[in-house]
């Protein structure tokens, strides 16, 4: 028999249970209190944030449903969708399992120690009826009887430790409102009179929970007073999920809540004062999650104002969307006092040369690389880098061109861009005719051409004379030798070519990703004829070749390819510079400042 259904509970009404942790199994049981006489239901094809089809419904199984004592067939109609013929008007129990053994941020996981879950990957879309009021029921059962649940959801009928009953008013609020379970630690802080709770699952006993809650508060109220000068949030509370493991990284914007995944090593740790580099970078994400919540959720495209969730939901605008964020969340850091000029100018270099290395970006435009991210940001494959752009870092530097311009021609900057965008859409559903009207107002003129060339063309933006313009030297170093190839390698024990970039000389050689590289012969050591003498050199990790080259220009690359020797003719460059971006000497000037 189904478990009985809450009094409170609403016409569509979940109940989410961990039943086998080891199996990693969620049972649910989905009450459906006036379906229809053909009643169709759907499991989302993916998951708002990130631009992938998964086809959650392969982890669905066992799906039963029955009105009273009476068991109902289900027909299944495609790949998501199934539909149960039932009497019309009488309360329809569907109840299924889930099989959640994905550590990501974007499904679902359940295990002895900790369970995590989407709407996406649970909650079956009731059609016709996902504009009215869902519940859901967080269920405790005997081997999570210590667990605690955390949400963004708002609380019903739910216990001191987060079990119990949750409403979403619309089932687009009941799968953007992640579930966190398990015996995770918690910390509280209030961010321009918001209620935020940040869960920390899987931390070391060295992770000072203290800092992470001080430097997320100052990261917050940057933001809220970014967007809204008199300090007053969109929303009414927010939820910080992070789960740190052994090595990962990532996170997933929304509404009132994000999910995070760090390395263990990178959260703050008791007795150290400065931050490590994989402390900032987790600042970085939380920052960068917490701007979503304007930029992207509410400040959304308008082919994302209501989401598909049957197929893929196409937009040009992830550069925006993307791209600007990845350019605040670093310079909000900045902002708050969470880094100091060189460090937010370190991690400008690295974005810059993240673009300017990789020859992609002479053959697809932000717009495209937005419109595309189905197909390929997801999917990176060998020749991702010579064929496609990323719309987080080039996006970023276009926001950096716009905020420069407008800070070199007008009193303006990017900021009042965004916050006249926010008011312009409302806080809704945009198009890139509003970003341009918006340009063009605060500019005093027209941005089209910007627009075209930066957003949907392929010539290089005009950086190094922008940045210059606000007292940032451009210095040219000596490229890494992998780079200078043209390649990039993974080396364990011996060099395995994982990218060959076009227009480079490893390329001009002949190299193909996957080679593996054996060694290399100097010309002249083959004209000894003698048996004995060397013939050439093993390499073992690529900064041996100029141990072995000197100061040859010209060598013989060994590689192994489907178990084949080949013999490369390969021409070694002069040399290939990378950018470094330093404050100018005595300048402590604050790059960019908020205005
Ligand atoms: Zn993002």
């Amino acid at each position: 028999m189904p478990p009985s259904r809450p009094a409170s509970a609403a016409d569509i009404h979940y109940r989410v249970e961990p039943t086998d942790l080891h199996a990693h199994l969620f049972t649910v049981t989905l009450t459906v209190q006036r379906p229809t006489a053909s009643q169709e239901l759907s499991l989302p094809v993916w998951i708002p944030g990130s631009y992938l089809v998964r086809e959650f419904s392969k982890n669905l199984q066992a799906l039963a449903a029955r009105q009273g004592q009476r068991a109902l067939q289900t027909v299944q109609l495609d790949k998501h969708r199934w539909q149960v013929q039932c009497t019309e008007g009488k309360p329809l129990v569907l109840t299924y399992q889930v099989c959640a053994y994905d550590s990501s941020v974007r499904t679902a996981w359940l295990d002895a120690s900790r369970g995590f879950f989407n709407g996406t990957s649970l909650c079956l879309r009731v059609h016709g009826q996902e504009t009215q009021p869902h519940t859901l029921e967080l269920a405790r059962t005997a081997a999570t009887a210590t667990w605690a649940a955390a949400t963004g959801l708002k609380p019903l009928d739910a216990d001191k430790h987060g079990f119990g009953l949750y409403l979403a008013a619309d089932y687009d609020e009941l799968v953007d409102c992640p579930v966190e379970l398990g015996n995770f630690w918690v910390g509280r802080f209030k961010a321009c009179g918001v209620a935020h709770q940040f869960v920390v699952a899987g931390a070391a006993p060295s992770f000072d929970g203290k800092r992470l809650l001080a430097d997320t508060q100052k990261i917050c109220e940057t933001a809220i007073r970014f967007w809204h000068r008199e300090g007053k949030a969109p929303f009414k509370s927010y939820v910080f999920m992070l789960n740190a493991v052994g090595d990962g990284y990532g996170g997933l914007e929304h509404r009132n809540s994000t999910a995070l995944i760090c390395g263990r090593r990178d959260l703050p740790r008791q007795g150290e004062a400065r931050a490590s580099e994989g402390y900032t970078t987790l600042l970085g994400l939380i920052s960068h999650e917490y701007f979503h919540t304007w930029n992207v959720k509410r400040l959304r495209p308008a082919e994302f104002a209501r989401y598909d969730y049957a197929q893929e939901n196409y937009t040009e605008l992830l550069w925006f969307f993307e791209g600007f964020t990845s350019y605040y969340d670093d310079l909000l850091l900045r902002r708050a006092g969470l880094l100091d000029d060189a460090g937010y100018l370190k991690l400008l270099t690295k974005t810059a040369n993240q673009v300017l290395q990789a020859p992609g970006r002479q053959v697809q435009s932000v717009a495209q690389a937005s419109f595309d991210a189905w197909l390929r940001y997801y999917r990176p494959d060998e020749n991702t880098p010579n064929s496609t752009v990323s719309y987080y870092t080039k996006g970023a530097l276009v926001a950096l061109c716009f905020d420069l311009t407008l800070r070199h021609e007008t009193e303006h900057t990017l900021d009042d861009a965004m916050r006249a965008l926010w008011r312009r859409c409302r806080g809704g559903p945009m198009t890139e005719g509003d970003f341009a009207a918006v340009m063009a107002e605060l500019g005093g003129r027209s941005f089209a051409r910007e627009i075209a060339d930066w957003v949907h063309g392929t010539a290089e933006l005009p950086l190094k004379a922008l940045l210059e313009s606000q007292g940032v030297k451009v210095l040219e170093e000596p490229s890494q030798l992998a780079q200078t190839l043209g390649l990039r390698v993974a080396e364990n024990g011996g060099i395995t070519l994982k990218v060959v970039l076009d227009g480079g000389p490893a390329a001009a050689a002949g190299m193909a990703a996957g080679d593996e590289w054996l060694g290399v012969e100097l010309p002249a050591a083959r004209t000894k004829g003698s048996a004995t003498h060397t013939a050439g050199w093993r390499l073992t990790r690529l900064d041996e070749l100029p141990l072995f080259a000197g100061k040859a220009r010209r060598v013989v690359a060994l590689v192994a390819r489907d178990k084949r020797l080949l013999r490369l003719p390969l021409v070694l460059p002069e040399k290939s510079t990378t950018w470094r971006l330093a404050p100018k000497n005595g300048s402590d000037a604050h790059p960019w400042p908020g205005r």
